[in-house]
């Protein structure tokens, strides 16, 4: 199976708070490679240069654990979503 159709198969039930959290906005402006861009395979963080902050798409998690271990400052603030949210899949 391909990857995309791997990937028809995720289905979200995204919680109003995002679980994933930011934790000093300043330590990302001077992250120089800001690697969360490329770690995450749901590409969740996306850098906005004009507010000069990372945006977090949280609601397309597919809740890996990356971002605790790939932010080289440890600057993400990472938990499951509350029981009930988050990501699920779909068989059949
Ligand atoms: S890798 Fe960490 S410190 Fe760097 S921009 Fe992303 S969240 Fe911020
Ligand atoms: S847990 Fe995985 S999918 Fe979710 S934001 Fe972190 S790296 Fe991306």
């Amino acid at each position: 199976m391909k990857i995309e159709d791997r990937l028809f198969l995720v289905k979200f039930n995204p919680d109003k708070e995002s679980h994933l959290v930011i934790k000093d906005r300043k330590t990302c402006r001077h992250c120089e490679f800001k690697p969360c861009q490329y770690f995450c395979p749901a590409q969740v963080y996306e850098w906005d240069e004009e507010q000069k902050l990372i945006t977090v798409a949280y609601e397309g998690c597919f809740e890996c654990g990356a971002c605790r271990t790939g932010c080289p400052y440890l600057n993400i603030d990472w938990r499951y979503p509350k029981g009930g949210y988050g990501v699920a899949f779909r068989y059949g």
